[in-house]
């Protein structure tokens, strides 16, 4: 089956008590038991909820996989994974995931004795040599926020392996649409779903997705244990957000393009970051990892001065973190998404002062761009 078809019919079957065609929001705490240990699955809804399990069905399908969690968010999606890595255990994390990622890691991984070693996940070699006798897993992200920068799925999942580590992917820049990790051997995909899988900025959220079925054992267990788990209305929202997921990253690809040549032909714009490009040092490893290259761009203005007059004199982009919805968003990552990655560490990796990054929506791509230029101007 299609994509566009697993997405509009994976967990979404008519409800079996009225034929509802729209999985029903299970407002519920708990459920009636017909006797002592009689029931029909559902005992308490922190462990079963049919609309979160029919998101979970859902989302699994999406990224060919076996077995799917929802979360409170994305990042609670992430620290349930890394309740797989145990006290003295080594993490290899890409050396620029999303902010959040390195502050788990950073401030709270650590207190727990999780150890931990930041790598350009870009160079394979240069991983090579990050893995210890320890190293339990290695997890990256793939385009990177902000810059964009691409990662070999396939080529850090045979190194893992072949060090006995497990392979985690962010996805959330991608979406299964564009990109399926478990395809080239990635043992683990987590999503924020607040993002491209919800896509209409009204929900935050957070995806698991895996084969290993021991694994899956003790992620659901952390689910349900720790507690972190999607709502019964936002699992309602994210599962009707995946039944236009193809034609809106469509159109954020299309619209993206647009956008990423608009600025790379501008004089007031120093560089642009977008895989898209010819020019993007991983083009050719994009095309052949990605169907699409998204709507995520970013671009150098030069300095602090000249980003912050962008970002205050656009019109029709909103100034704001996060990305994926429908609508434009612009922001700052130096000051804002990025805020708790050292400064030296930013700088390393092009997070500059002068750094803007657009979340490109799905209005009138003239109506973007026009914004946009008189912004620069
Ligand atoms: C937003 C985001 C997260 C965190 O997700 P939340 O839903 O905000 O908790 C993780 N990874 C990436 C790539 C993100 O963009």
């Amino acid at each position: 089956m299609g994509f566009s078809t697993i997405a509009i019919h994976a967990g979404n079957e008519p409800d079996i008590a009225t034929g509802a065609v729209s999985v029903p929001i299970y407002q519920t705490s708990t459920y009636a038991q017909e006797a002592l240990g009689k029931h029909k699955g559902f005992e308490y809804a922190r462990t079963q909820n049919p609309t979160r399990s029919a998101l979970e069905t859902n989302i699994a399908a999406l990224e060919n996989a076996k077995f799917g969690f929802a979360f409170a968010s994305g990042m609670s999606a992430i620290d349930a994974v890394l309740k797989l890595v145990r006290a003295g255990e080594h993490v290899i994390l890409g050396d620029n995931t999303y902010g959040g990622t390195f502050r788990l890691f950073s401030k709270i991984l650590s207190n727990y004795g999780v150890e931990f070693d930041l790598a350009d996940t870009t160079d394979i070699p240069n991983l090579e040599r990050a893995f210890k006798p320890n190293t339990k897993m290695v997890f990256v992200e793939t385009p990177t926020n902000p810059v964009m920068s691409v990662t070999d799925l396939k080529a850090v999942s045979d190194l893992a392996h072949a060090n006995g580590a497990t392979v985690v992917c962010d996805n959330t820049f991608m979406s299964p649409y564009f990109q399926q990790p478990l395809n080239f051997g990635v043992d683990i995909v987590v999503h924020s779903t607040t993002k491209y899988l919800n896509g209409h900025s009204d929900s935050v959220g957070g995806f698991v997705a895996l084969n290993d079925e021991k694994d899956a054992e003790w992620i659901g267990f952390v689910q349900n244990g720790i507690g972190a788990i999607l709502s019964p209305f936002d699992s309602f929202l994210v599962l009707r957000g995946t039944k236009t997921l193809a034609v809106r990253m469509d159109a954020h690809d299309k619209n993206g393009r647009v956008v990423a040549n608009f600025l790379a032909e501008h004089p007031k714009v120093l560089k642009v970051y977008y895989p898209g490009l010819v020019s993007h040092p991983q083009h050719e490893l994009a095309k052949r990892q990605q169907s699409g290259f998204g709507g995520m761009v970013a671009f150098e203005t030069g300095s602090l001065s000249n980003a912050k007059s962008v970002l205050e004199t656009v019109k029709l982009c909103i100034l704001g973190e996060s990305l994926g919805g429908v609508e434009s968003l612009i922001s700052h990552p130096a000051t804002m998404t990025h805020a708790s990655v050292p400064q030296e560490t930013r700088e390393k990796l092009g997070i500059t002062d002068g750094l803007v990054r657009i979340s490109v929506g799905i209005e009138d791509v003239e109506d973007i761009i026009a914004d946009i230029d008189q912004a620069l101007k």
